[in-house]
């Protein structure tokens, strides 16, 4: 798992531009039909969770591709769509050059030999009522790899292999600890001797003594095996330390895919500036302010229009006609989505103006939701004086404009396409020529030898 540049493999030599990669992700889409009421189910109304919604990425042969999110952001779903465990909804992954999405049962078992996964949760992943030897020895049997005394020789060496020893094979999974039965999670994968294997999550329910133990076993063994790896983690400081590249989830969409050099020299993608900023800090050099996300992952059954992250992005671009402070537009902006969604709380108002608070309904709910009492800009502060005052009578206007139109930007309203930026990718409008006024508020990346590293330093930051 050492650290490669884009364009670069994992041992240092120079990747060819025609190169075809192990594993091939294009435009993966899975959803899942959600969990609705009697009465939805009644009428015939599907809703369905955008567990994973396009996505598109490669993994080269030795490479480990660290797939970091949010919890709930879609990760597994890629992990086990991307293996057919689980049928997707649309896309095709290629392996080997060849597209694997709709195979006949017998070679998608056959693939199995080639494919694995090894899962979070050892102790629910794995059989209370079998020994370890019976574990490992389904998974020869179901391939028909080895049997007799070459299956009892081949368990012996699968456990030797992951740490553990030939005595263990008798044993029960409660008699491991949870170190070690991720141990036996991993030679179960490895039985099939296979090339590609899915790690989803492996380390995240361990105690952080026997994370590191785990994470040097799959790098001994990716090194003696020429393993490729796709590295799901919630963290981003265990994926920056075992990736050659990372790639960064939203929501069931790729927000930035780059090497972890890359990736912090400073990161691009406005969610991936956030996500590392929560990091707790190793390195007293690294001086960006800390990013606190507001709000909380919004549903994958109806994901906000545009750029899904435009909703918590701090980074947001303004319409055009508009010259607002930042963290004023960004509050506008939540203001407006409200009084869209019809969800400004008179009540709320009501409260603050009774308690005196307040001197007026639309005072209260601008300092309720953090807008300034006069907007800097004329425009602004007309639209949104008019929008507000609609929003608080009791027998409105019908408004002469959609507030949301007359707010609306590119993140608002576009989908934005993962594109090729300097030293990686990353789906965000502030990198889309077409906006060319929406110059990033970051540094372009300066990828400096050393810069970041698996040690896990960095440069400082240029904020
Ligand atoms: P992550 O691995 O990033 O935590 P998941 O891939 O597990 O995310 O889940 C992505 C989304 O899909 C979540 O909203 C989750 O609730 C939903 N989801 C996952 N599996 C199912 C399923 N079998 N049925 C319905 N929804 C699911």
């Amino acid at each position: 798992m050492t650290t490669a540049h884009d364009g670069a493999r994992p041992d240092g030599g120079e990747r060819r531009p025609d190169e075809e990669p192990l594993l091939r992700v294009e435009n993966l889409q899975k959803y899942y039909e959600s969990d609705n009421g009697f009465l939805d189910r009644l009428l015939g109304s599907r809703q369905y969770v955008k567990a994973v919604d396009g996505v598109s990425f490669e993994i080269y042969e030795g490479e480990t591709l660290g797939l970091v999110g949010e919890s709930g952001c879609g990760k597994s779903t890629v992990g086990r769509t991307l293996l057919q465990l689980v049928e997707p909804t649309g896309g095709t992954v290629y392996y080997r050059g060849r597209d694997i999405t709709d195979l006949p049962d017998d070679e998608l078992r056959d693939l199995r030999t080639e494919m694995q996964i090894v899962f979070q949760n050892p102790q629910s992943s794995l059989n209370p009522r079998l020994t370890i030897n019976d574990i490992i020895g389904e998974a020869l049997d179901v391939h028909g790899l080895a049997q007799g005394t070459t299956r009892d020789e081949r368990i012996k060496e699968l456990l030797e292999r992951v740490g553990l020893s030939a005595s263990h094979a008798n044993r029960y999974p409660n008699e491991f600890s949870g170190g070690q039965l991720q141990r036996i999670g991993i030679a179960r994968a490895l039985a099939v001797e296979p090339d590609f294997v899915v790690c989803d999550e492996p380390v995240s329910a361990l105690d952080v003594s026997v994370q590191a133990q785990i994470l040097n076993l799959l790098d001994d063994l990716q090194d003696d095996l020429g393993l490729s790896y796709l590295f799901i983690a919630h963290d981003l400081s265990v994926v920056e330390h075992v990736s050659d590249r990372v790639a960064v989830m939203y929501l069931g969409e790729m927000a930035e895919i780059a090497t972890p050099q890359e990736l912090f020299t400073p990161p691009q993608h406005p969610y991936t500036e956030a996500l590392l900023s929560a990091i707790p800090e190793p390195d007293p050099g690294w001086e960006a302010d800390r990013i606190i996300l507001e709000g909380s992952v919004p549903s994958p059954i109806s994901p906000p229009s545009g750029c899904k992250f435009h909703t918590r992005c701090p980074r947001v671009i303004q319409p055009d006609a508009f010259e607002l402070e930042q963290t004023e537009w960004r509050a506008v902006l939540d203001l407006v989505e409200e009084i869209a969604a019809g969800a400004v709380s008179v009540e709320t108002a009501e409260a603050l103006v009774a308690a005196g608070d307040a001197p007026d309904l639309p005072t209260a709910v601008r300092a309720d939701h953090d807008v300034p009492e006069t907007l800097s800009d004329p425009e602004a502060e007309a639209a949104l004086a008019s929008a507000v005052e609609a929003a608080v009578s009791a027998a409105p206007d019908p408004p002469e404009t959609d507030v949301r139109e007359t707010f609306a930007s590119p993140c608002t309203t576009d989908d934005p396409t993962l594109r090729e930026i300097d030293g990686g990718r990353a789906a965000c409008h502030l990198f889309d020529p077409a906006h060319p006024d929406a110059s990033p508020a970051v540094a372009p990346r300066q990828v400096v030898d050393g810069s970041s590293g698996p040690d896990g330093s960095r440069a400082e930051s240029d904020d």
